[in-house]
Order: structure tokens, then sequence, then C-alpha cells
């Protein structure tokens, strides 16, 4: 995420924090100390301080879950509303999935356990009085830790208990079924969370808002999965693409660029085999800094996928969910490129679906 200071790193994931949140730090300082002068700015900052620390934990917690079955998340970023843990994909199995998503509150609870024993006890109009400075900060913490714990476990995504309801309903009903019922259940939550939000607290609405549009991002998803169904990479790939050749310079990468609509190119070989990817962006940023005779090849992403024809798209759906990846080979055996999966040959493959269900694709690499 642009605009993130790294401040460390744990066991291969760093840990960034968002300019922002220094920002919303800064206000709070302010805030606090317009109020209560110096005293009351300190303890504000600290509270908040310690407050996003257990929520990083909660983010590792996730993480660390996640890692256990082979998905490693290269960074968390702080924001002022709350971490952000990149993670690649999900488990598919949901029993992954469910215990990926508890591990996060779980943190969050054993946290906020340990300090009410360690504080004798947790009286439980605690929570109503989380902003009354006459209790003390940790007893402050054990409360906000509950709090996110409980808070996190609401059924609806994109919170915690989101993902929980998900796996439980892939247990019973698998994957496509669940995600549909999960993001209604999310929706219909959006919609009474609005409503109250409405005669009550009008920060409800912003967080329905927000509820709303995660649950209709994941029906969307899950929709677009049901569309590809059944169907091999070659029924969706693009096949008439023009490559670029290893040996090209910027200004015939240009030209590629003008002569046609594509916005991917993939960089080939004299065997047709591809050695990188150029994206528009790519050969416009290489233009603002270079002339027409550096090689194009200079400035190509690597370490593109290669898939086969005969791959159901299904199964590679996600890797092009990942805005970084532009798109993927599809390679012969002898790993020549025959054609080009892009998320706009996708998008066309979807949408013949849904203007026609049964529609045949018999186009065969
Ligand atoms: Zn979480």
């Amino acid at each position: 995420m642009p605009w993130s200071i790294t401040v460390g790193r744990f066991g291969g994931t760093a840990v960034k924090i968002h300019i922002t949140f220094l920002l919303f730090l800064v206000w709070i300082a302010a805030s606090a100390w317009a109020h209560g002068g110096w005293a009351a700015a300190r303890d504000s900052t600290l509270f908040i301080v310690l407050i996003f620390f257990c929520v990083v934990l909660h983010e590792f917690g996730h993480i660390l879950a996640a890692r256990r079955y082979g998905i490693q998340s290269p960074e968390v970023t702080l924001l002022p509303i709350g971490g952000v843990a990149s993670m690649p994909r999900l488990p598919p199995d949901p029993r992954q999935e469910l215990v990926v998503a508890l591990a996060g509150p779980a943190v969050n609870l054993v946290i906020g356990l340990v300090l009410a024993l360690a504080l004798g006890s947790l009286k439980p109009g605690v929570l109503a009085e989380i902003d009354d400075p006459r209790l003390s900060l940790l007893a402050r913490l054990a409360a906000a830790n509950i709090f996110l714990a409980v808070f996190n476990l609401v059924p609806a995504f994109p919170m915690d208990g989101g993902r929980v309801l998900h796996a439980l309903l892939a247990m019973r009903l698998g994957g496509a079924l669940a995600t549909e019922v999960a993001a209604k259940i999310g929706q219909a939550f959006a919609f009474a969370l609005g409503f109250l939000g409405l005669f009550g607290n009008p920060l409800l609405i912003f967080i329905a808002i927000f509820i709303y549009m995660a649950a209709a991002g994941e029906a969307q998803m899950s929709a677009a999965q049901q569309a590809l169904k059944g169907l091999s990479v070659a029924d969706a790939m693009e096949t008439r693409f023009t490559p670029i050749s290893i040996d090209a310079n910027l200004g015939q990468a240009v030209d590629a660029l003008l002569a046609t609509a594509q916005h991917e190119f993939p960089v080939v070989d004299a065997f047709r085999k591809p050695a990188g990817l150029l994206t528009r962006e790519d050969i416009l940023d290489a233009v603002r800094k270079h002339g027409g005779e550096e090689p194009a090849s200079a400035f190509m992403r690597v370490g593109v996928d290669s898939v086969r024809p005969t791959a159901p798209v299904e199964t590679v759906f996600e890797r092009l969910q990942d805005p970084k990846a532009a798109a993927l080979y599809v390679t012969d055996s002898n790993g020549a490129i025959v054609g080009l999966l892009t998320r706009q040959a996708l998008a066309e493959v979807v949408l013949i679906r849904s203007v026609r269900p049964d529609w045949r694709f018999d186009r065969r690499a």
C-alpha cells in the first residue's frame, strides 16, 4: 500500500503503518489536549497505541494460522480503521478457513481475559464506560479487547464472523452456495444496522454501508465463479494477440500498443516462449523516462504464471484477483504461448453466461 512506513518485520511479514494512521494519532492527541491538557493527550495517545498493538496481534493470529496451511502474508498495514493483512488467498478447505477466521478474535479474547484476570475482575458494565477516564488504562484495554473480539465475530463480511459463517455454511452447502447465503445474511445485517443507525448512532450507518459493499463484492465474486463453472482456460483465453519480440526496442513496443487494442503484451523469444509481460502502463512508464532505442525487455514483468489450456478456469480465476496480476500466459506442452488469460476476457465470458447460461463454448486450443 503506498504511503506506508515499515516499522518492523516478524517471521517474513512486514509490519507497516499507513501515514493516515499517524495523522489519526496526532488528531487524537490534539483533541485530548484541547479537553484535558498534556496528561490527557499522553493517556489517550498511549491507549490508542496499545489498542492498535492488539489489533496487529489480532492480524498475526490470522497470519500465523494461515501460515500453518502454507499461505504466506507478505505484509500487514495499520490504518485508522484497523489492521489489514495482505493474504494472497484463503484456504480452500472450510475447516482451515474456520481456523484462520477464528484465530484473530481468539487473540483479543485471550488478551482481554488475561488482563481481566491480572486486574482481579472485570465488571460487566465496564464495556459501556470504555471512554471513562477514571477507569485504569489496563481495565479499558481489557474491555476494548473483549469488544474487538465480539465486534469481529459479527456474522457479516468483511468481519471475521462473516468468514466463520461462510466456513460453517460451506461445510454443509459447498463453496458457491455458501458464499451466496453468507453474502445475503451480511447484506440483511447491514440493512438492520443502517436502520438502527437512523435512530441512534450515525456512525452505524457508515459501518452498514461498509458491510453492505463488502457483502455485495463477495456475492459478485461468487456469481462470477458460478458463471465460469465447467469452462476450461481455452474457452476463456484471448487467442488473437500481438506478442512483442524479446529483441524489440521500446519504439516497437509503442508501435504494438498503437496498432492493437491490447493492454497486455507477452514478450516472447524465437520459440514463442514467454519471457515476460509488458502492460500498457509499463510501456507508458518506460517511455516517460527513456528513449525508443532502449530494449523493451528491460521494462517487462517477470514471474507471470503460466497455465495450460485444459485447466479448469475456476482453478486459475483466483490468481487474477490480485490487482498486481495483469494476465496469465496460456502455454502448450512445449512451453510456447498459445493464449493470454486476462481479467477482461474472463469478464466477457461472465457476461455471455449471464445473458445465455446454457451457452456452449466450443473453441478449443
Ligand atoms: Zn480479523
